[in-house]
């Protein structure tokens, strides 16, 4: 089709050394979710002006590459831009701040209230360790994260509204567009002078799935030259609402008929909430029969709390009935999980790996009666991942105990599109020739993706960490 940009691994990268800043004037240097699915960290170089897109950690068994310090100069950055509240793509956005950043970070108003949810919380836990123990342990982090520095990180946010271009710097327009994947998700389009043309280059964060409504919909992007796109779910498609409701209507009924439980391990942030709205609306549907709802996941709560400040955000209100059980005190929680009769204990803990969960598993994992309805991908290495596998015994908390518990999957909860949803997102590219690079992704989704999107018209590229792509004037 046209010039293709040139793509290189950034010199300081392969060098193993702390890099310093690149000599290209329109670039993009990819640092993390490149060939894999966290660490969401682009900068982008406009001009004279640096922007980062996302400050997200490297979680579970995904490529550890975090480094003590941030892979670049944290104190050069002009602007941060955030897509969603997701710690692969938020996880490290205090460290900006502690490396030298002091400008802003613009995100909408929603990811805003949640990164305060998030950071305050991280911050008192942290506290709460060094306290207890004197030493920093945590995972994917260079440093610690404290109650002061948390009030300057979200200080510093910016919250704009979706569809409102703003003039984040001299010639730079910012507009942040609905992404529909958790509340206050944006997909980010920049606009810029490029020589003697007008520029877009968009960048997806993550886009949700079609079809299930709660959110409202992901938003159609502009026309634009350049796009970072996410590719989580290339090569797949989800199940439909009807089939998930089916399904986990089978699943408790036949729950119901043993007398056991119905545990669902869930992420606090996105899937808790998208769960449980369509959970009770299928009760209502007569879909799911309607038995007790117990939730125990106390930051599940506080962020639904900040879902219930937003309630444009949602396609479909809420539904007012079944109750729900937030649960806050162990003792509750514990008296829920050995109660007789059925019910669903909603739980935090997406992958088996943490979260209050694992005190649930202990008391059903080896019951027959109840049921393990994951509704998260366990990635590989997960105790959720092994709880998959045929095997007839599961190690967890130490020792080893018999698998009874029927162990089922519900894959359409994610918040993220498919292969489909992802082919339609990038369409309004083809008016402007687009160039797309692909991230946060497996190899072989994306290859999947990859494939359609050039069969559409569009140049593709799969960037590895550290590549630099530059923007090359294309016409
Ligand atoms: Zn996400």
């Amino acid at each position: 089709m046209k010039e293709n940009p040139v793509n290189q691994t950034h010199p300081a990268f392969s060098a193993g050394s702390a890099p310093q800043t690149f000599q290209s004037p329109y670039s993009v240097t990819f640092w993390g979710a490149a060939r894999c699915v966290t660490g969401s960290m682009h900068v982008v170089q406009l001009g004279d002006f640096r922007i980062l897109l996302d400050c997200g950690v490297h979680t579970g068994n995904d490529r550890p590459t975090v480094t003590p310090k941030l892979p670049f100069n944290a104190a050069k950055l002009d602007a941060v831009i955030l897509s969603h509240n997701h710690t692969d793509h938020v996880g490290r956005i205090h460290e900006l701040f502690v490396e030298g950043y002091a400008g802003p970070i613009h995100c909408t108003r929603p990811a805003r209230d949640l990164m305060e949810v998030q950071l305050l919380n991280s911050a008192r836990i942290q506290e709460q360790e060094f306290a207890s123990r004197n030493t920093v342990t945590l995972q994917g982090t260079a440093h610690r994260l404290s109650t002061k520095l948390a009030r300057k990180v979200v200080d510093h946010c910016i919250p704009l509204d979706y569809d409102q271009p703003v003039e984040i710097l001299p010639g730079i327009g910012l507009t942040l567009y609905d992404a529909g994947h958790i509340l206050g998700s944006a997909m980010v389009v920049l606009s810029f002078r490029q020589g003697i043309h007008d520029r877009r280059l968009a960048f997806t964060g993550d886009i949700g799935r079609s079809g299930l409504p709660y959110l409202k919909p992901a938003q159609t992007l502009p026309p634009c030259d350049y796009a970072i796109c996410e590719s989580t779910y290339g090569g797949r498609k989800h199940e439909s609402r009807e089939q998930m409701g089916k399904k986990l209507g089978k699943i408790v009924t036949d729950t119901i008929e043993r007398g056991g439980k119905i545990l669902m391990p869930a992420f606090s942030l996105g899937r808790t909430q998208a769960v449980l709205h369509h959970l009770r609306r299928w009760m209502n549907e007569g879909v799911v029969p309607t038995i007790p709802i117990h939730v125990d996941s106390p930051l599940g709560r506080v962020f639904s709390q900040v879902y219930k400040d937003y309630p444009e955000a949602l396609a479909v209100p809420e539904p007012k009935s079944p109750e729900v059980d937030w649960m806050v005190d162990p003792e509750e929680a514990y008296q829920a999980s050995k109660s007789h009769g059925s019910s669903v204990i909603i739980a935090s803990g997406g992958m088996l790996e943490g979260g209050k969960i694992l005190k649930h598993l202990r008391n059903h994992v080896d019951d027959p009666r109840s049921t393990l309805c994951l509704v998260s991908f366990q990635a590989p290495g997960t105790l959720g991942s092994k709880v998959l596998e045929k095997h007839p015994t599961l190690t967890f908390h130490g020792r080893t105990w018999n698998k009874w518990i029927d162990v089922q999957e519900i894959s359409g909860f994610s918040g993220h599109g498919d292969h489909d949803d992802l082919c339609r997102a990038m369409e309004p590219m083809l008016e402007r020739n687009g160039c797309v690079r692909l991230v946060h992704g497996e190899p072989d989704g994306m290859k999947a993706l990859s494939g359609s999107l050039k069969a559409m018209g569009l140049e593709v590229g799969m960037p590895d960490m550290g590549e630099v792509w530059n923007l090359e004037a294309k016409d």
